[in-house]
């Protein structure tokens, strides 16, 4: 059953609610988790304790539990010199700078001669996630899957995390 200290395997599909597919996890490379580690927002969390394998559930997850609300003073408009000149700048692109709240990821929205406009809201804050789970496996966490936090093994890492400095 899924519990505190549980790895959890899932299938998944997440959809907006304009019916957007917007991430998904299937059963040849089902998604891995540490139940009560935070690894996945609150709402998904919360739905899926106590189940077990073979479960399914539709569980639809408000924004505040899921990325957060959108938040307008994070969309920013920089001057372009702000940038370096011979940096190419292009919408969609990611970087990182340090603010009065620590490191944070922006995202260019725009950009022109003079303006580029930026945004530190994550992609998926303001959405209503609309998740389709199925549990396919549930284990113990061994100890230094707890130690870090998260998962191991495959589909454990996602978002290109690895370890090259396993104790
Ligand atoms: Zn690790």
């Amino acid at each position: 059953m899924i519990a505190a200290g549980k790895v959890a395997s899932l299938a998944y599909t997440l959809k907006s609610d304009e019916g957007e597919l917007l991430d998904q996890a299937d059963h040849s490379e089902p998604f891995m988790y540490l139940h009560g580690a935070h690894q996945i927002v609150p709402g998904l969390e919360n739905a899926l304790l106590g189940l077990k394998p073979g479960d399914k559930r539709t569980v639809k997850v408000a924004p505040a539990e899921g990325y957060g609300e959108l938040n307008p003073e994070l969309k920013l408009e920089v001057s372009r010199s702000k940038f370096p000149s011979d940096a190419e700048i292009e919408p969609g692109m990611l970087f990182q700078t340090e603010t009065a709240e620590g490191e944070m990821v922006f995202m260019v929205n725009s950009v022109n001669d003079q303006v580029v406009v930026i945004d530190g809201n994550h992609p998926l804050a303001g959405k209503t996630l609309n998740f389709d789970v199925e549990v396919l496996a549930v284990r113990d966490a061994t100890a230094e899957e707890k130690s870090h936090g998260h998962a191991h093994g495959p589909g454990g890492h996602g978002h290109g995390h690895e370890h090259d400095d396993e104790e």
